[in-house]
């Protein structure tokens, strides 16, 4: 049976960074840390030794799961059950361009922990990044990594976390020495110096702070112990007024309200690779980062009646949880990860998927370790657990108590915005092309692919030309599947604007058996994002009811391939309200040939026209560039809707058409001198202006 972990000694986290700054590295020294007080602290008896060493070899596999979960005393408490805490550390994309990876995965960490290399500081990625754990509002800390490595520079890089990222960043432990030189960390709260020995950084042993270095670390303790006591209106009368210092334990109590207010962002540094300042960081996590119980508690809906829904991290709550990563594992199958918010849960019994309306019997329950794989026999608020075999769950479904149903406030993920031409390179790739295309866009709903039957060319789409590059990249590592890719294509629509009527008749007396198929449709635009409505009021059997499905099926095939330049049709109700038939001839071939003739012949003269994704952009840069950047976003035909400020940099939120994107990340490098950042997400279809429209048909035919 399980150890329970009560809900306040629970931390929900991630690492995050720009790539190559530490992330792996800094995961896996944790997860050695941490295994190994686990192991030491409680005797697991079911564990053989020869048991941990076959699942050892799983380890490269669980370490990069969606989500692992450890254990960890603070390194300055007693070693009792009583202060052990579990971390569950949530994966978060290496590339922090996929929006939607970025937005679940914080969506689902209560904290953050943001790793630099100590030699490049702040750099364009971690500032996307921390721009968008700002806008959700995560409590984070920062690491420094890299402290061994040549060139690098402490004060610089904690002076560009200042700068560039936030004026609240306070050291909590500076370094001692640097490049081969860096010894360990001097501790600003109990003011004394940390060594790690043993083979692997294991032992700590405290020590005095070196007399070379006792000016400054005085000097930082002063400008911490100040921003400690502007917290709280005692410590600072007490230290203003009679030089009283506060505690080493109301020092950790006032940083960690602070920090989980984002008032004030704990630095620590070290080195991953040389097994140094890990341990601290791991007590850092402990004392600073929230618990479950310290966020407001998530907001749902009643999928029926729309009304709000509270769910409290608590155990007695109905259950809820949400999935934000579904992953094919190798040795499990398909695994849907979850985060309880609410409520115990027990394997065995049934859950509600909300978002989807249908029930599932959860047979297995699991929590990934470092080394191991745990069944679980329940589950509560709180914790990061996966499930196998699920039917029909996506990132973002809730799942809930049947009797309670819920559906979570949704991950909203854009639609595919841009598409390119794969083609497989060889026999072998082109038998698994379609197997290994489906399993990504089950991991990913921001990713879809489909075969055009006419021309049987493969198209997939995403959410921007890095993604779909990242995707083509991961066909070729993951699945070893290599495709050739065509040029990057806006995902164009095509709607119309004028209500009209039409005919279709598909009839052919060549002797035998003829075909008859006779229908009268009126089609009409509908409001944007609407799709297609097909509505019947054919009345006395005019049509027989057998062969509308196949008027339908005519039309939505015909809606696949637009009349302007080949795009889909959307917003559009079409309404079969007239038509005839033969006794003899009629077939639901000659029906659907009618329904699209018909449709296709109508859609001509009801003013048709094209649709462009219209993106949400979200450009952040330094102050002295605004004037070139906002010149350059409205050449592009796009409209700037506010100009706030957030910590030092200009936020620039603009409207504007994909198709005038490309190429906008090295323009915009270019213009800040790498500094300027951006996010960009789909936001709605609109009509393209003529003359374009023009431009995008002439290409079409050429
Ligand atoms: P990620 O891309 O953020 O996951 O970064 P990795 O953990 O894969 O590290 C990227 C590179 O930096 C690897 O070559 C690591 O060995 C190296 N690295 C990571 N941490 C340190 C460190 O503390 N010191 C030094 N010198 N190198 C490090």
């Amino acid at each position: 049976m399980e150890k329970i972990y009560p809900i306040e000694k629970i931390r929900d986290i991630g690492f995050i960074a720009h790539i190559d700054a530490g992330k792996t590295t800094t995961t896996e020294r944790v997860l050695f840390y941490t295994g190994i007080t686990h192991k030491i602290g409680i005797i697991d008896e079911g564990t053989t030794i020869m048991d941990w060493m076959a699942q050892e070899k799983e380890r490269g596999v669980t370490i990069t799961s969606a989500a692992t979960t450890c254990f960890w005393t603070p390194t300055h408490r007693e070693k009792d059950s009583q202060n052990e805490y579990r971390i569950n550390i949530i994966d978060t994309p290496g590339h922090i361009d996929f929006t939607a990876e970025v937005q679940r995965s914080l969506r689902v960490l209560d904290g953050a922990v943001v790793i630099f290399d100590g030699v490049a500081g702040v750099e364009s990625q971690s500032e996307t990044v921390w721009r968008q754990a700002d806008k959700y509002k995560v409590p984070r800390m920062c690491f420094i990594n890299k402290m061994d490595r040549l060139g690098v520079d402490y004060e610089k890089a904690f002076k560009s976390i200042l700068e560039r990222l936030t004026p609240n960043a306070l050291a909590v432990n500076i370094p001692i020495g640097a490049e081969s030189k860096f010894e360990g960390v001097i501790d600003l709260i109990t003011m004394k110096a940390i060594y790690f020995e043993g083979e692997q950084g294991e032992i700590i042993s405290v020590k005095e702070i070196p007399a070379d270095l006792m000016d400054k670390a005085k000097e930082y303790r002063k400008v911490f112990i100040e921003k400690i006591a502007e917290q709280d209106v005692e410590v600072l009368t007490d230290y203003l007024e009679k030089e009283i210092e506060p505690s080493e334990d109301k020092i950790r109590e006032i940083l960690r309200k602070a920090t989980i207010a984002g008032i004030i962002i704990p630095v620590f540094c070290g080195s991953s690779f040389k097994n140094k300042g890990i341990q601290p960081l791991l007590d850092g996590i402990i004392e600073y980062m929230p618990s479950p119980l310290d966020l407001p508690p998530v907001q749902g809906i009643h999928p029926k009646t729309g009304e709000a829904i509270v769910c409290p991290p608590d155990d007695k709550a109905p259950f809820a949880a949400l999935v934000f990563k579904v992953a094919n594992d190798p040795y499990v199958g398909t695994l849907n990860y979850f985060r309880v918010y609410s409520g115990v849960f027990k394997k065995g019994n049934y859950l509600l998927n909300a978002s989807k309306s249908s029930q599932e019997r959860i047979g297995r329950l699991l929590q990934m370790h470092s080394n191991k794989r745990e069944e679980l026999e329940e589950i509560r608020a709180g914790d990061i657990a996966a499930t196998v075999g699920l039917k029909n769950t996506n990132t973002g479904d809730t799942l809930c108590d049947p009797n309670h149903p819920v559906i979570l406030e949704k991950i909203e993920f854009p639609e595919p915005v841009i598409s390119i031409k794969v083609e497989p390179q060889t026999k072998a790739d082109q038998e698994k092309m379609s197997l290994v295309l489906k399993k990504l866009s089950e991991e990913d709903p921001t990713f879809t692919a489909k075969s055009d039957q006419e021309t049987s060319e493969t198209i997939i789409s995403g959410m921007g030309e890095f993604h779909l590059e990242i995707l083509v990249d991961r066909m070729k590592r993951e699945f070893n599947l290599n495709v050739k890719t065509g040029r990057p294509q806006v995902a164009y629509k095509e709607t119309i604007r004028k209500t009209v009527e039409s005919e279709g008749k598909y009839i052919r007396q060549s002797g035998g058996r003829g075909q008859y198929g006779h229908v009268l449709l009126r089609l009409e635009p509908l409001e944007r994002g609407k799709g297609f409505e097909f509505v019947d009021i054919i009345k006395g059997g005019v049509i027989p009811k057998e062969y509308i499905p196949a008027v339908e099926k005519g039309i939505k095939e015909a809606l696949e391939k637009g009349i302007l330049a080949g795009y889909p049709i959307s917003d559009i109700r079409v309404t079969l309200y007239d038509g005839s038939f033969h006794e003899v001839d009629s077939s639901d071939f000659a029906f659907k040939i009618a329904g699209s003739m018909a449709f296709q012949d109508g859609a001509k003269r009801a003013s048709p026209v094209l649709l462009e994704p219209i993106m949400k952009l979200e450009v952040v840069i330094p102050e002295q560039n605004l004037g070139d950047v906002t010149g350059d976003i409205s050449s592009k035909r796009g409209m700037i809707e506010s100009i706030g400020e957030r910590t030092m940099m200009k936020i620039i939120l603009a409207k504007v058409p994909l198709a005038e994107m490309f190429g906008f990340a090295t323009k915009l490098r270019s213009l800040t001198e790498g500094r300027g950042v951006f996010t960009m997400e789909f936001d709605h279809y609109q009509e393209v202006p003529d003359n374009i429209t023009q431009e995008i048909i002439g290409k079409e035919v050429a």
